[in-house]
């Protein structure tokens, strides 16, 4: 028996033929990139669908996350969470800042913030915190913490696209945040990336970072980099907005098919996003508890023999990277619950072309 595979995510493609008068128009104009008419409609567009008043587009998350650093005048020691996607601290390694890695809430997964306090130390300048699989920090105790010590917070929202709270977005907490559009996140425009700022004058210098520093043909104002997401790019966030709100309703039923089919299973928990927030169901995360007849690793396994692949974000830790794991901060005492949650999680497939048959041989090789 041959049976398609079936990956933890698929990019979501809005059919090609509404893509071409596009490319068409970008051919008929000439206008590739810096700030081309897309770009400037794509940033126009975002802020109405997320609910913020200022973003600046990038080519890519990474790109992005450095430069919002930059931005911030970062220096020194940065807090952050070990239990997310390897650039959130490679961007600190890139701006030759020290990160200093504390342990998660073991029910959100997100930075723990009485561990942030415990971490600060004279040299500490900001705090990187992760929206993890788009469930909000606790933002309210992360903002008390950076008041109390003078401190900067950037959020790393790459998972959090369109995500609400009671308040609305929840990027406008923190002095930045910043989103990925990577080909695998909710929306994506092939690559990319964003920071929201709070005010027209971050976003400015943020976006003359973005382009060399260059504020008009002859002045130079910071050592800034090439960021600049291109038309193309761009006109395809304008397209793949157009089907945003079906692609998540989408994640959304197989979001509620996954808890319905697995509940009655036996050491399998689904973590759910805390109340109040209204979610993007960009990832379904999974804990295997000792109560499963299989390890982690086993299922894992299991489902790849069947054509799944599911994926284990986020093990490893960060911090166990050869580049990281030698931080004092990254002694196995410090990350118990990280450890744990590395250990134990498995992100099982969400995409909006996710079939309903594609679900029930998900759950069946999980029901065993
Ligand atoms: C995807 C991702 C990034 C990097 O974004 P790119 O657009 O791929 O550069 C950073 N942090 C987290 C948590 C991510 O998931």
């Amino acid at each position: 028996m041959t049976n398609k595979s079936i990956f933890v995510t698929q990019p979501y493609l809005p059919p090609l033929e509404e893509f071409l008068p596009y490319l068409q128009t970008i051919w008929n104009r000439k206008v590739l990139t810096n700030g081309g008419p897309y770009h400037q409609d794509l940033e126009k567009q975002l802020c109405e669908y997320l609910g913020v008043k200022h973003i600046s587009l990038f080519t890519n998350g990474t790109i992005a996350l450095i430069t919002a650093l930059q931005a911030m005048g970062v220096s020194g020691e940065v807090i952050t969470t070990p239990y997310s996607f390897v650039a959130t601290a490679h961007s600190l390694l890139w701006n030759g800042m020290r990160p200093v890695f504390v342990d998660v809430d073991p029910q959100t997964l997100n930075i723990d913030p009485l561990q942030i306090e415990k971490a600060i130390t004279p040299q500490t300048s900001a705090i990187l915190p992760v929206h993890c699989y788009g469930r909000p920090c606790d933002v309210k105790a992360i903002q008390e913490i950076a008041e109390r010590h003078d401190l900067r917070v950037i959020y790393d929202a790459a998972h959090a696209f369109g995500v609400k709270d009671a308040g609305g977005s929840i990027l406008r907490h923190g002095d930045l945040s910043v989103l990925s559009f990577h080909a695998t996140k909710v929306f994506n425009t092939f690559e990319g990336g964003a920071i929201i700022s709070p005010d027209e004058a971050t976003k400015r210098h943020i976006d003359h970072l973005k382009n060399f520093g260059f504020v008009d043909e002859v002045t130079v104002v910071a050592s800034g980099i090439n960021g600049k997401m291109s038309e193309i790019n761009a006109a395809f966030g304008l397209l793949q907005l157009k089907h945003i709100e079906a692609a998540v309703a989408r994640r959304k039923q197989i979001d509620a098919t996954y808890r319905q089919q697995l509940e009655s299973v036996q050491g399998i928990t689904c973590p759910e996003p805390p109340r109040g927030v209204q979610s993007n169901y960009s990832y379904f995360p999974v804990l295997i508890e000792p109560e499963y007849p299989l390890q982690r690793d086993e299922l894992y396994e299991k489902l790849k023999a069947s054509n799944i692949f599911a994926r284990r974000y986020f093990y490893p830790l960060i911090s166990e990277f050869p580049m990281y794991r030698d931080l004092p901060s990254t002694a196995n005492e410090n990350l118990p619950h990280a450890k744990s949650a590395a250990s134990r999680v498995l992100c099982l497939p969400i995409y909006p072309n996710l079939g309903d048959e594609d679900l029930d041989r998900i759950t069946a090789v999980i029901k065993g």
